[in-house]
């Protein structure tokens, strides 16, 4: 596959010392994608193709509820169920007895008929055209990630000097690694994502620690320091996906 190589995002999330540079990427495509979706996208009729047949996941659907845009929501909402309904009626077919043809063999050896009927019946449940998109973003973020750091001494020592990436991005930039460099390359960035993952979940512990002892009345009055938000900030690490609006919040009430 060929990328355009967008490097600007990436320098910027970079620059601006997050604590994972990818979880700061995916929310913006996110955000992007999210706003498209009620916008622009609402009347195009390829858009409007793959959001009938792809549909939506819950997280996206609850992301473009909160952009009180009803109206565009229940119009793309209303046109995938459309979509969903004749599959529906189909698969219906295939569990009512006396369709000929149709109705698949419940009683018999071979596979199972439930099998098949919740494997087309979940094929209509894991797709969501936003997932998609921001998956396509972030292959880009990637590669270019990579690129830079081969290729540009300086993006290095920003990198080697960052808090390095959540879990579920390290695993994917090291996956994509495996890819795209050569071994004593992939080692030496193997080599590196784990040590800030390490020192950065560490620092994290710490103060997450730091942040229970303060609920013992003996150190009552002492003063939060940085742990008021430990909590968010090592819930991205392990899990990443941590939306950025959401982690702010939990700093403005720290
Ligand atoms: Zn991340
Ligand atoms: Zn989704």
């Amino acid at each position: 596959m060929q990328y355009h190589l967008d490097t600007i995002p990436l320098w910027e999330v970079m620059q601006g010392h997050c604590q994972c540079p990818f979880c700061a990427l995916q929310s913006q495509s996110e955000r992007q994608e999210v706003q498209c979706a009620l916008g622009e996208k609402v009347m195009e009729p390829a858009s409007r193709i793959r959001f009938n047949e792809l549909g939506i996941c819950a997280k996206h659907h609850c992301q473009l509820l909160e952009q009180n845009n009803r109206l565009g929501h229940a119009l793309l909402t209303d046109s995938h169920c459309r979509e969903l309904l004749p599959k529906l009626d189909h698969l219906s077919g295939l569990v009512q007895k006396g369709r000929k043809g149709i109705s698949l063999p419940w009683s018999g050896s071979g596979s199972s008929p439930m099998d098949t009927l919740l494997k087309q019946l979940e094929q209509c449940t894991v797709s969501c055209v936003i997932c998609d998109s921001v998956n396509t973003h972030m292959d880009r973020y990637f590669h270019t990630f990579l690129h830079l750091w081969k290729t540009d001494v300086h993006f290095k020592t920003l990198w080697e000097a960052s808090q390095g990436a959540c879990m579920p991005h390290t695993i994917e930039l090291l996956r994509k690694a495996k890819k795209s460099l050569h071994g004593s390359r992939q080692q030496e960035l193997a080599s590196s994502a784990l040590a800030l993952l390490k020192a950065s979940m560490t620092r994290e512990e710490e103060e997450l620690a730091f942040f229970t002892q303060q609920f013992d009345y003996r150190n009552h009055g002492r003063p939060w320091g940085d742990s008021k938000n430990a909590l968010e900030r090592t819930v991205k690490r392990l899990r990443g996906g941590f939306d950025q609006e959401t982690y702010t919040e939990g700093q403005n009430e720290a």
